[in-house]
């Protein structure tokens, strides 16, 4: 059996916010992901590497194997689905929240009263498919794969469910945050395959990082 451990990570703040979980399992990437173009990260310890994927890509690398582990956040994990993925750890990082927004100005609160149909544009259709079905209001959903604040802008929709944690982007966009939907992190997701044939590899680094995020909770 193949001993090399594979961890796939995004660019940004998930990368960021890892390498000092990584540090407490004794492993540090020897290059650094915002400079270099490779997608495969050495890391001081010749069994172990990192990939660079997509924050959205996380979990089917891992579902299939072709990572053993690997950070996403909870958003992106409701998202997927979460098949054949094992999910032993909250690492309390890259911590914000996901919220219903409209523009200023929108009466959300009548809109809703009224039980007319709500135009939403998201990148996350089955958490706001799910949100709004469990309040028993009528969404159209348009599903957007970034810059969601723009959409109630020109016209797009009515409202937009996006994560939020400063606010900022929210206010220099003119929008409000008018519901919160779900406080969201980043977990560990681990392969269901690996976790049996590397278990003796990987425990330790699992034990790590379950150790250092607790001190973050
Ligand atoms: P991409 O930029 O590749 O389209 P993305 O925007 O989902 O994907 P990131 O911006 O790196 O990727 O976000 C990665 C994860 O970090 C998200 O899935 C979410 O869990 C979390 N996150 C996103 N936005 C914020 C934020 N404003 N504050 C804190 N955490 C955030
Ligand atoms: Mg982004």
């Amino acid at each position: 059996m193949d001993q090399q451990l594979t961890l796939a990570l995004s660019k940004g703040r998930i990368f960021e916010e890892t390498m000092p979980l990584l540090q407490a399992a004794g492993i540090t990437v020897t290059e650094d992901s915002e400079t270099s173009r490779k997608l495969i990260l050495p890391t001081n310890d010749p069994n172990v590497r990192v990939i660079i994927v997509r924050a959205s890509d996380v979990p089917t690398y891992v579902q299939y194997g072709a990572a053993d582990f690997g950070v996403a956040g909870k958003d992106v994990l409701l998202e997927h689905g979460g098949e054949g993925l094992y999910q032993p750890i909250d690492l309390n990082i890259a911590k914000c929240r996901m919220s219903v927004a409209v523009q200023a100005g929108f009466d959300y609160a009548s809109a809703v009263r009224h039980g007319a149909r709500l135009r939403v544009a998201t990148k996350y259709v089955q958490c706001a498919r799910e949100h709004f079905a469990a309040k028993g209001v009528h969404v159209d959903l348009i599903k957007l794969y970034g810059s969601m604040e723009l959409a109630p802008l020109v016209g797009l929709s009515d409202a937009i469910v996006d994560l939020v944690s400063t606010g900022s982007t929210l206010r220099a966009n003119n929008l409000i945050e008018v519901e919160h939907i779900m406080e969201i992190s980043s977990r560990l997701v681990v392969n269901q395959a690996a976790l049996k044939l590397k278990r003796e590899r990987l425990q330790p680094i699992l034990a790590a990082f379950e150790q250092a995020s607790k001190r973050k909770a």
